[in-house]
């Protein structure tokens, strides 16, 4: 055994030792991060301690990232709760509202115990043996649940990024098959690729464009669509884009409709997308990577029709899911389409295996090694139950249409989208005889300010090149008297900051 394993003052023997001692090590130390968390939670209301960036960096810099013998376990907690936890954002306060960044369910977070403790690798069944049917049957869960066909499949990603990419991948390489009679993963991209594009509308997300970078087809191939007056993606304007399309000789391959865009939570009309994209021999790939969740909704499962005529979906589960981070799938309406990524490996997938009715996951995913995140969603659908997130998800729904109306009330404030779809609100400081100008810097001072005093975390962001403020209400603790005292707050503020500027 290596020397320094052996020696008896060896605060912990760092693997999983299956003696007494061994365990007891484990269980001490969870114990110990455990009390650490508890610490950082206990009564604390605050989105974040309101150091400034510069601050925390330098005060990170004094630490040292290794050590040459060791130390304690508890040593490192109570340096990192200094250093670290304490400094962090606290996604479980009810005011920190900003990005779709969502509180996590504690089943969740308990099922990340037993992802890291097993450590499965979702590439190959060998190395995931119940994991992989787990994995299988959540999807199979999923593809029900969006509606879709029984040919339908999909895998868990990383995210909404990842799952666009793939939509894109294999829209494209579908394409390139089914017209060209192009093998795009044994021959590259043929020589008319670059008159490939594809639609989607301003509010799409931007991954959508990298994703065409990646893909070899560049951003110049991402045709945006104008949005209408509740920010969905306008059919009038498709249709002339078609057109219009079609008269330059370039070949739509894909359209992406967003159910549930990063600002506004608008979501396209997918159903009439859907019927286009059918028209034209285009693929409809359907970025719900925000408005997926609506799926568990009683009061809105409404708005999600029209997603089970997609040929593929992304949503992602550490959004409205309320997963730790990282958690999403990518869905397919026929299977046969994953053969576009299929790579068979020697040492992991071989062909025989899949001959002999062997499943490998890696065959569906561009990730190899791949965490178990399915079961986290799986803990979370079961301790919770569908009840209490079809509650919770209807409540922020709710909650933001009731803060939207609030804002509307006031003097002085202009909403975006005064009937929110989902739970964002998009409004901005706006007191009459204030500058254009002048509003976009005391915006900026508002949040700034709210989130240097640690009362609370908005977003912000730009609409038609002005500053506004977000409000994405994940956190069903949030409640309207939260929202009412940040408004009073951001009055307070405004007045502040503009009686400095005269
Ligand atoms: C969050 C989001 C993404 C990106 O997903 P990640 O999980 O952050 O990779 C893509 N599209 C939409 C609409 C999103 O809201």
């Amino acid at each position: 055994m290596i020397e320094t394993l052996k020696k008896a003052d060896f605060a912990y023997a760092p693997f999983f030792l299956n003696n007494e001692e061994g365990i007891h090590n484990y269980t001490r130390s969870l114990k110990i991060i455990e009390n650490t968390l508890a610490d950082f939670l206990k009564g604390n209301d605050s989105p974040y301690s309101g150091k400034k960036p510069h601050e925390l960096e330098a005060r990170l810099n004094e630490l040292s990232i290794a050590s040459i013998k060791g130390e304690t376990l508890e040593s490192v907690a109570a340096e990192l709760a200094e250093f670290v936890i304490n400094d962090s954002m606290n996604v479980h306060s009810p005011t920190c509202i900003g990005h779709l960044h969502c509180p996590t369910l504690i089943p969740a977070v308990a099922a990340e115990m037993i992802i890291s403790t097993l450590n499965q690798s979702m590439d190959s069944w060998d190395q995931s043996s119940t994991a992989t049917f787990v994995e299988e049957r959540l999807i199979k869960w999923l593809c029900n649940q969006a509606g879709l066909p029984e040919k339908a499949d999909g895998v868990f990603t990383s995210g909404g990024t990842q799952s666009n990419y793939m939509g894109l991948l294999l829209a494209r390489d579908a394409y390139c098959k089914r017209v060209w009679d192009v093998d795009v993963q044994q021959h590259g991209l043929p020589a008319d690729s670059k008159k490939l594009r594809i639609l989607c509308s301003e509010a799409a997300h931007f991954t959508v464009r990298k994703s065409a970078a990646q893909l070899g087809l560049g951003e110049q191939a991402v045709i945006t669509i104008k949005t209408d007056a509740n920010h969905r993606l306008s059919i009038d304007e498709m249709n002339q884009q078609l057109k219009l399309l079609k008269e330059q000789d370039l070949l739509p391959f894909a359209i992406v409709a967003t159910c549930g865009t990063t600002d506004f939570g608008s979501i396209d009309p997918m159903a009439d997308l859907a019927e286009i994209a059918r028209a034209n021999g285009i693929w409809l790939h359907i970025d719900a990577a925000y408005g997926g969740a609506m799926m568990l909704s009683r009061n809105f499962r409404e708005s999600v029709k029209g997603m089970e005529s997609a040929d593929s979906i992304t949503v992602d589960f550490h959004k409205l899911f309320y997963q730790p981070i990282s958690c999403g799938a990518f869905l397919v309406s026929d299977r046969d389409h994953f053969q576009y990524i299929q790579h068979h490996a020697d040492y992991l997938n071989p062909e025989e295996d899949e001959e002999e009715g062997m499943v490998h996951l890696v065959n569906k995913s561009i990730q190899t090694t791949r965490r178990f995140d399915a079961l986290k969603l799986w803990m979370s659908l079961k301790v919770v139950g569908l009840d209490t997130f079809a509650e919770m998800i209807d409540y922020t729904c709710h909650l933001a249409g009731d803060a939207a109306a609030m804002i509307d009330k006031e003097d002085g404030f202009r909403v975006l989208n005064s009937h929110p779809e989902l739970n964002a609100v998009v409004f901005r400081y706006d007191p009459e005889g204030v500058s254009a100008q002048l509003a976009d810097q005391l915006n900026k001072q508002i949040q700034q300010e709210l989130l240097n005093s640690g009362r609370a975390f908005l977003a912000k962001t730009r609409f038609e090149g002005q500053v506004y403020l977000k409000m994405t209400l994940l956190n069903p603790m949030t409640r309207l008297e939260h929202i009412e005292d940040i408004l009073g707050e951001i009055r307070v503020l405004g007045e502040m900051f503009n009686m400095m500027e005269e």
